[in-house]
């Protein structure tokens, strides 16, 4: 892979680098808001039960065009879809357009409203992320992130009572007046790690991914614990290999549902590898030659070239980690 640095310093990582800014200032601009939310201008994303819409695909995301594309809405396509309880996400602005999300999970069969006939189909984002345009995916990341957000978030997790959207769609307050929590959006850390030891790398499988993929060790950071415990930790926790010192490689969003995957690359200072079969079902150490000579079939195949996980490969395989 290239060695390509962008302002987020991650490369050409899928998902990330959307380019829009996100106008924190603005989200309670009421007279801002209402004007671009009457702009023929504006651009709205629609998501579907935690789907993106996308065309240039066919129903089961095989791509029948060039290349799978971000489908948006005219602002006057969504009144009528966006239903009673409908309401407009702020995105941000992007090149003077302002973009909002709009969830329509309260739809039946949405390809069926007359504003989304032969627009696209709904599918989950990762379907076909790695083959579309970086920028899109991110900004569609984006919508289904926060949206999945909102329809998790209805009720107040103190005190059970509803709650509703304010500042744009990035804060929920609780409507019980004695309680009046605020919620925001949630994006909760992972670590994910390249455990290396001279010419070979850890890489394991969970039943999880498709078969004969292997990927790097990850897990979800607990409380009380830097990134870096969280990598030590997770990586003796699921082979019994001792790192040290891990260095950070970059980041990538993950909304899916809610996720940041935190990338780093640590030296192993143990060899011999014990399995905890409960997180794994096989965890080995690969040589440079073996990834490279990836026969990417049922016995091996290499992460998805839309995750973080082959990203922090070819980091690897290219030399970066030291
Ligand atoms: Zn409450």
């Amino acid at each position: 892979m290239a060695k390509e640095n962008d302002a987020v310093g991650n490369g050409a990582l899928h998902y990330t680098g959307s380019g829009l800014d996100r106008v924190g200032h603005l989200r309670r601009d009421d007279s801002w808001l209402a004007t671009k939310k009457g702009s023929g201008q504006t651009r709205v994303l629609p998501v579907w039960r935690s789907r993106n819409l996308v065309g240039g695909i066919d129903a089961e995301g095989r791509v029948t065009g060039d290349a799978p594309a971000l489908v948006a809405l005219d602002i006057n396509e969504c009144w009528s879809l966006a239903g009673e309880q409908g309401e407009l996400v702020l995105l941000g602005e992007k090149d003077e357009t302002v973009w909002f999300a709009l969830d329509i999970s309260h739809l039946e069969d949405p390809l069926s409203a007359y504003e989304l006939k032969d627009r696209g189909e709904f599918v989950d984002l990762r379907l076909v992320g790695a083959v579309m345009n970086r920028a899109a995916g991110a900004a569609m990341a984006f919508a289904r992130g926060i949206l999945t957000w909102h329809r998790r978030h209805r009720f107040c997790g103190f005190c059970g009572s509803p709650t509703e959207s304010t500042d744009a769609g990035h804060v929920r307050v609780c409507q019980n007046s004695e309680c009046a929590t605020q919620h925001f959006p949630r994006t909760d850390p992972a670590v994910i790690m390249l455990v290396h030891k001279g010419d070979k790398c850890l890489l394991g499988r969970t039943g999880r991914l498709p078969p004969g993929m292997h990927s790097t060790l990850a897990g979800f950071v607990e409380p009380g614990e830097t990134l870096e415990e969280a990598v030590a930790r997770e990586v003796l926790e699921e082979t019994n290999i001792v790192v040290r010192d891990p260095v950070y490689r970059g980041s990538q969003p993950w909304p899916f549902p809610a996720n940041i995957m935190v990338g780093f690359f640590a030296e192993a200072t143990t060899e011999e590898i014990t399995v905890d079969t409960n997180e794994l079902e096989d965890a080995r150490w690969y040589t440079r030659d073996e990834l490279l000579n990836s026969p990417e079939d049922e016995s091996f195949r290499m992460p998805r070239r839309d995750s973080i996980a082959r990203h922090l490969i070819d980091g690897w395989l290219a030399g970066d980690a030291g």
